[in-house]
């Protein structure tokens, strides 16, 4: 038996990469299914907006936010650990095009782990589903931090309104639609 526990002690790390889950949150389409090359810290700022929208919507499991080489912004569990992992230059563009529009993209992503969507529970949730309800959330989210309809939108908007979406993400319209749904509801 102790034979058996040391086995598994000493592979520890590879079976959590193993078991990790197989959906991995873009903001997009475009994700480049990789895990955001290094990933540093996130500065103080957006540590602290993302945290006000944690408690915005009353998530407080333990929750980190890196930047990384992401395609955009993505949800992911690395090592066992839930996080979100955003490209800058993606978040200072939002930032340049509306105030409220990266705030819009951090809240998406933490809707899915809001939403459990990280876990192997979730697998079976259509992608569209995964992504409205995450939507839905950001939503609710950016109402609560005192945004309006339009600051909601401000991240799909400035992205590209007329998305015509994908097999992994529908298209702009209804997430549109979804994120009025959660505002409307907050
Ligand atoms: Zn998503």
């Amino acid at each position: 038996m102790a034979g058996v526990l040391a086995t598994a002690s000493t592979v520890g790390v590879a079976a959590n990469v193993a078991a990790q889950p197989r959906f991995r949150c873009d903001y997009t389409y475009d994700y480049d299914g990789g895990r955001g090359g290094v990933l540093t810290p996130a500065p103080q700022p957006v540590t602290a907006q993302f945290q006000q929208i944690c408690a915005a919507i009353g998530y407080n499991a333990p929750l980190a936010i890196f930047r990384g080489a992401v395609g955009n912004a993505a949800a992911d569990v690395i090592n066992g650990q839930p996080v979100v992992i955003y490209n800058p230059d993606f978040l200072n563009k939002l930032y340049k095009c509306a105030l409220y529009a990266p705030a819009t993209v951090l809240a998406h992503e933490i809707g899915h782990h809001a939403n459990a969507d990280t876990h192997w529970s979730s697998q079976n949730k259509h992608p569209w589903t995964r992504e409205l309800g995450a939507d839905w959330i950001s939503g609710v989210a950016l109402r609560k931090l005192g945004a309006s309809l339009d600051q909601a939108e401000s991240g799909i908007m400035c992205f590209d309104p007329y998305g015509p979406g994908s097999s992994s993400h529908p298209n702009s319209q209804q997430r549109l639609q979804a994120i009025s749904d959660g505002w409307h509801n907050a």
